[in-house]
């Protein structure tokens, strides 16, 4: 055993130590306890999921020497986990209700291949009680907790009766059966406002409403029970007081079928937006070892409480004030985020959880498990930061995540081409680093952030990197309103000239460098031979493309997409000339005085090497069109950007305002009110031609189960509101108007007349 003991407590300095360490602790773990005979192992499994967690599943299994089916809807028919698994079974259309959460036709599915056992990934039928027994009536084996389990867990209410039974410390609050709006509002009165609602079946943060006062109380009430019953199926509702200062600290707990229970440390999940976590890191920084262990011992506890065994996270609240901590959930899966804990214990979770299924006991015992290091997390997504980190769909132009080593990790389900669809969750992946301590792995996560290349959706890499080098981030004060709380930081005001100022300087210098590198690999085409291809071109507003040793000069213009302010980009004119020597001189706008001596040489692919100004760097590039735009994107340093530029060298005039509709989207009357991104519309809350006040909900849009309600944005009249529920919208299309109109009128006569003679002036 001491042997053993002083390998657990080694570092992980690479990669094949770590799977040695795993190896170890499986093979002295199986000369303790009893084993399985051979007929009952699991040698196939069927994924019941998909994107990364499927793939990160599979990847285990393959290790393992296991074979894997994968199941697939239409909208993934070629997507990355059904080309990682040996087979694979179409379950249905796109909508996950008719595929992913078709119990019966994936249990029917893997009896189809012969799989033995089910693994349910995260998400989707993972805490379904009924599609666990379902699995188990069918003679197969659910990689997961016993069904009782989830049932009891998946009920926010009866979890915490149980837990509170078991002596868990539990938030103050109302999670009886009762669910009368009034009898519900009473129940608010006592616990005393702020109180969260929060749907009893709920996650990710769906459904739940911060109500302030009771005045708020009815309407945040029956949002809730709208949105927890598209998303759960149950519209069921508890509420618990509002803790203002918290953060969010779960353990991750694994047991087996032999009653034993232990813990792997804790992650601090506490950075959200939209009650969704973002950044994880594991362990939860600023903690003393004995508050750990408190942690360590409840989760345990609770998971007792209920009978677990496999993987599961008990998540709690910590209240930063009183130093507290409540329990608030149990999540009877493997999380999104267990990879940090994989990072900092040297373990492979998804090889414990197919082992326990397999009946062999815990390999390690409590005191015996490592904890090394620090590890981040980043929940890398195509959303719309500036809209309020909007779910965004679309195509992968171009995708290049880092390269992964013993320290870095990508999750990832995606490869470059395929499409973001609005049917699923919009995250691309998981980058996971690891460091002997948090400021290490903080330098790396940075460093991979911003070589992270993604193009063709929006995404959040640039408001990760900003939220990693923000300084209370880096002092590791995290709480879940860190977002909202450093939002000057974060969100950069238009009206900070200075900070717009140096972020225009940043662009500049990026525009330059694209123009340098595209007319280096047009130049460099053309060196070898001038072909005349058209296509080549079309970057460039003068043409034919630069000759050798031919003095020529060009022009190109570049619309910066500027993320700081939202919706607004910025003409960048950029003049190049090529000189005798092989270097490129070039002029931002007319001032003579901002140039620079550039030599670019192209390294194949989206690769450059430039020179500017004496200083050398590497540059990548990607291009693409979109849109009837030209897509530029730039990777160098620590800077990213990405321009725009009108396709086709000389526009016409009436071509012209085309784009700048399409793209600026100004051409639409004031008071239009287009969709901030597409979805499906549940409710519309008005009639057409209604008065509303400023801010007034006119309707609820949803997407990826997420719902967003569309407001008024000014008082007036409603015009044009022609969708109704059940209808599917894309990003940007037009919703309605709202007519300013300054005259008041009472009479309802008087009003139907105003409302036809607006409609009859348009
Ligand atoms: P879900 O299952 O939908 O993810 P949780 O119960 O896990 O919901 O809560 C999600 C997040 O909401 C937590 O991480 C925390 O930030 C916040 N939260 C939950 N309960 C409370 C509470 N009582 N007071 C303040 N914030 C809370």
């Amino acid at each position: 055993m001491s042997i053993m003991a002083s390998i657990l407590r080694r570092k992980l300095p690479n990669h094949r130590t770590h799977v040695f360490l795993q190896l170890r602790l499986f093979s002295s773990s199986t000369s303790h306890f009893e084993t399985t005979s051979p007929q009952q192992r699991i040698e196939k499994i069927l994924v019941a999921n998909r994107g990364e967690i499927a793939c990160r599943i599979m990847r285990t299994a393959k290790r393992l020497g296991i074979q894997t089916v994968a199941v697939y809807s239409d909208a993934d028919k070629d997507s990355l986990h059904v080309k990682s698994a040996d087979e694979a079974v179409h379950i249905g259309p796109p909508p996950a209700r008719l595929s992913y959460l078709n119990g019966s036709n994936i249990v029917e599915a893997a009896i189809r291949t012969g799989a033995q056992a089910i693994h349910p990934g995260y998400g989707f039928l993972s805490e379904s009680s009924e599609f666990a027994q379902l699995v188990q009536d069918k003679g197969l084996t659910f990689i997961g907790p016993p069904a009782s389990a989830i049932r009891d867990m998946g009920d926010k209410s009866a979890s915490k009766r149980i837990m509170g039974a078991a002596g868990v410390p539990l938030v103050p609050g109302y999670h009886g059966s009762e669910q009368d709006i009034e009898i519900m509002k009473l129940e608010a009165d006592k616990i005393g406002y702020p109180i969260l609602i929060k749907p009893t079946h709920g996650g990710g943060g769906k459904g739940m409403r911060i109500v302030l006062s009771q005045n708020d109380f009815a309407d945040s009430f029956l949002g809730a029970q709208r949105e927890a019953a598209a998303s759960f199926g149950i519209n069921t509702i508890l509420l618990e007081k509002y803790i203002t200062q918290p953060r969010h600290i779960e353990v991750q707990i694994f047991g087996d079928k032999h009653g034993n229970v232990l813990h792997l440390y804790e992650r601090d999940c506490s950075v959200q937006r939209r009650h969704q976590k973002i950044i994880e890191e594991a362990p939860a920084p600023g903690i003393t070892d004995e508050f750990r262990s408190q942690l360590g011992q409840a989760a345990v506890s609770a998971a007792k409480a209920v009978g677990y065994y496999n993987a599961g996270t008990v998540e709690f609240i910590v209240d930063t004030i009183t130093g507290q901590f409540y329990f608030m959930e149990m999540n009877t899966r493997l999380q999104v985020e267990h990879p940090v804990t994989e990072m900092i214990v040297g373990q492979d979770l998804v090889e414990w959880q197919i082992r326990v299924a397999n009946g062999e006991p815990l390999p390690i015992s409590q005191v015996h498990v490592p904890l090394s290091g620090h590890a981040f997390e980043a929940r890398i997504y195509a959303e719309n930061v500036p809209k309020g980190f909007l779910p965004a769909t679309g195509v992968l132009h171009h995708y290049n995540p880092v390269s992964v080593s013993s320290t870095v990790r990508v999750e990832t389900g995606v490869e470059q081409g395929d499409t973001v669809s609005m049917h699923y969750d919009p995250m691309i992946a998981k980058l996971v680093v690891w460091g002997e301590n948090r400021s290490a792995a903080l330098v790396k996560l940075k460093h991979c952030l911003s070589k992270f290349q993604v193009a063709g959706v929006p995404t959040n890499i640039n408001f990760l990197l900003k939220l990693a080098n923000h300084r209370a981030f880096v002092e590791g004060n995290v709480e879940t309103h860190f977002i909202e709380h450093h939002k000057d930081d974060l969100f950069i005001d238009p009206n900070n000239k200075v900070i717009c100022e140096d972020a225009y300087h940043a662009a500049r210098l990026s525009a330059s460098l694209v123009a340098a590198c595209l007319c280096e690999k047009e130049h460099s085409v053309s060196r070898e031979s001038y072909t005349g291809d058209q296509s080549l071109h079309s970057i460039w507003y003068s043409h034919p493309p630069f000759r050798v040793n031919h003095h020529a000069q060009s022009t190109m213009e570049l619309e910066w997409e500027n993320e700081y302010e939202s919706n607004s980009s910025k003409p960048l004119m950029v003049s190049i000339t090529y000189q005798p020597d092989g270097n490129y001189l070039i002029q931002m706008g007319e001032n003579s005085a901002q140039s620079s001596e550039v030599k670019a040489s192209h390294l194949g692919n989206d690769s450059y090497r430039v020179e500017a100004d004496g200083v050398t760097m590497h540059v990548s590039l990607a291009v693409y069109t979109k849109d009837q735009m030209k897509h530029i994107h730039i990777w160098h340093g620590p800077h990213q950007h990405h321009f725009r530029q009108k396709v086709g060298i000389e526009l016409s005039d009436e071509d012209e305002s085309h784009h700048k509709t399409n793209f600026e989207g100004t051409s639409h009357p004031p008071g239009t009110v287009v969709a901030p991104m597409a979805g499906l519309v549940v409710k519309v809350l008005v009639k057409d031609g209604a008065k509303v006040e400023d801010g007034q909900p006119i309707l609820v849009l949803e997407a990826m189960k997420m719902e967003h309600v569309v407001k008024a944005t000014s008082g007036g009249y409603v015009q044009g509101l022609k969708v109704t529920a059940g209808q599917q919208v894309s990003d940007g299309s037009v919703l309605f108007r709202v007519k300013i109109c300054t005259v008041f009128v009472s009479l309802e006569l008087e009003y139907a007349c105003l409302v036809d003679n607006i409609n009859s002036n348009n």
